[in-house]
């Protein structure tokens, strides 16, 4: 039963708000103790009550059962005394006394139907061996109580066998007292404590009511804080500090704010960029084409160097969008990556065998070190992708006459590829920032020689694309090192 209550609970929308449920909780918490003690108080006052009123009657016997004696009453039962006493004492406690002799005939009966009759009855019995008996019926409503009717032996009575002070069982006396006075107080009690219980529920239940709407209030506040930055009316880090429950979650939720900001902040910033670097070379084609349209009589020789600009600017643009493309399709998931087993020595030879007459046209010496031989299962286009753009950024930043060196080596686990130059190198506060998308060092040296500032941010997104990673040693002035690190095996996370 409880547990389908539970499970009811759970399923039910109500049951699982946090507000109902402390509801609940306060709610049975204040009402269980009091359901207890109403029956704790009843029960007590009904046992002390009945053994109050046992003492008081057993106490009534005792002193007609020395009266009896003292008027001889088992022989003669005709004493007025004794019989007014009796009967005071029948009418006292609504109840009934027997008198019975040590041959368990009833001596005297306040009911009057039973006299002269034997009586054989457990407690009797061993009321007659000395031992008090008291029964309570809770049921019917009575307390039943035996008692002896002792005679001591005195000192004019006292014989060898029976010395002075002996005492002697001459009989019992039952009795049967009523309880109703008890049941009928009881029921005022109840009725009173049941009153009371009635207005504590109604207190309790306005008070846990109350309660639970306080306590819940600062879990409302969260819900209206996100609410007003979901609805755009605030950007602002929200802050409702009353538990450190609501703290933590507001904690997390500003954190999520702020790195939504932040993606936001550098998704405007790739547009703003993109659109600046793809306007810059229509400017240009633009200024060049207006300025020969507004000659006339221009020479050829004017018109192909016009026109060669012209068509280096489109390059130019065309290069940028390319490298957007590369970018855009290296962010995607990597479901998009081609792994197969590559020969990095014979991939890296090829790729350098390509840049070359680059090299060539500076004078700069290209030189490959394997130091040992390398199969690793990478994606063979972004592999290309990364030594080339290394490669011909170490041709591209390098002095005349200068030296790149491409050293491949591996251990057990990675493989590594190093590209060091002697070019131009980079300045210490630019080394963190070179990965960035549209980052150069020198913006109008790095045009001059063709770069768009997208390379190393494809070529780091390819790297973590495999899994690996990239880091740059640098002197400026004298020359840059590149190393790449890779795992030769992919591995399934
Ligand atoms: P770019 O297309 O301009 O070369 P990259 O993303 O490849 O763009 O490089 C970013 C910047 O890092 C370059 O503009 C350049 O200033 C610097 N850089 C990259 N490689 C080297 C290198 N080997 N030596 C010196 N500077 C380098």
């Amino acid at each position: 039963m409880a547990e389908k209550i539970f499970r009811f609970i759970k399923k039910n929308k109500i049951g699982r708000s946090l507000k109902v449920r402390l509801f609940i909780i306060m709610f049975l918490m204040g009402m269980i103790p009091s359901i207890f003690m109403r029956a704790g108080i009843l029960e007590n006052y009904e046992s002390r009550a009945v053994e109050v009123r046992t003492s008081d009657v057993q106490t009534q016997l005792r002193i007609i059962a020395n009266h009896l004696i003292t008027y001889n009453y088992l022989q003669d039962s005709s004493s007025e005394v004794i019989g007014a006493e009796l009967e005071q004492l029948s009418n006292l406690y609504n109840g009934r006394v027997l008198i019975i002799n040590e041959n368990l005939k009833i001596m005297k009966d306040t009911y009057g139907i039973s006299e002269g009759k034997t009586i054989i009855s457990e407690e009797v019995i061993r009321c007659m061996k000395g031992t008090n008996t008291v029964n309570y019926d809770a049921v019917n409503g009575f307390i039943e109580i035996t008692l002896p009717i002792i005679e001591t032996i005195s000192a004019q009575m006292a014989t060898p066998e029976m010395p002075e002070g002996t005492e002697i069982i001459k009989g019992v006396m039952l009795t049967s007292v009523s309880t109703d006075s008890i049941v009928a107080t009881m029921e005022i009690l109840n009725r009173k404590a049941l009153i009371v219980e009635i207005i504590m529920v109604i207190c309790i239940f306005a008070i846990a009511l109350v309660l639970a709407q306080i306590l819940i209030r600062p879990f409302d506040r969260i819900s209206k804080a996100i609410s007003e930055v979901k609805d755009g009316y605030t950007n602002d880090p929200i802050s409702v500090p009353d538990y450190l429950e609501t703290e933590h979650i507001v904690d997390a939720f500003n954190s999520l704010l702020g790195r939504m900001k932040t993606l936001d902040d550098s998704r405007q910033e790739f547009v703003a960029n993109v659109s600046h670097e793809l306007k810059t070379p229509i400017t240009s084609v633009k200024v060049l084409a207006d300025s020969l349209r507004g000659q006339t009589d221009i020479p050829v020789e004017i018109y192909r160097e016009f026109m060669e600009d012209i068509a280096e600017e489109i390059e130019r643009e065309d290069k940028i969008i390319n490298d957007l493309l590369a970018l855009v399709k290296m962010g995607k998931s990597v479901a998009q990556i081609n792994i197969s087993m590559v020969n990095i020595n014979e991939l890296t030879e090829i790729i350098l065998k390509r840049l070359r007459p680059i090299a060539r046209k500076k004078n700069i010496e290209v030189t490959l070190i394997s130091k040992r031989e390398i199969m690793a299962e990478v994606d063979e286009v972004k592999m290309s992708l990364i030594l080339t753009n290394l490669v011909e950024n170490a041709i591209k930043y390098n002095r005349e006459q200068g030296k790149v060196d491409v050293t491949l080596d591996a251990d057990h686990q990675f493989f590594t590829v190093e590209v060091a130059d002697t070019g131009i190198g980079i300045p210490e506060e630019s080394l963190e920032r070179i990965y960035e998308r549209f980052y150069r060092v020198d913006k109008s040296h790095s045009k001059e020689i063709g770069g768009t500032g997208l390379g190393l941010a494809i070529t780091r997104n390819a790297i973590l694309l495999h899994r690996g990673a990239i880091k740059v040693e640098s002197i400026y002035g004298e020359g840059s090192m590149f190393t790449v690190k890779i795992p030769l095996i992919r591995t399934l996370i």
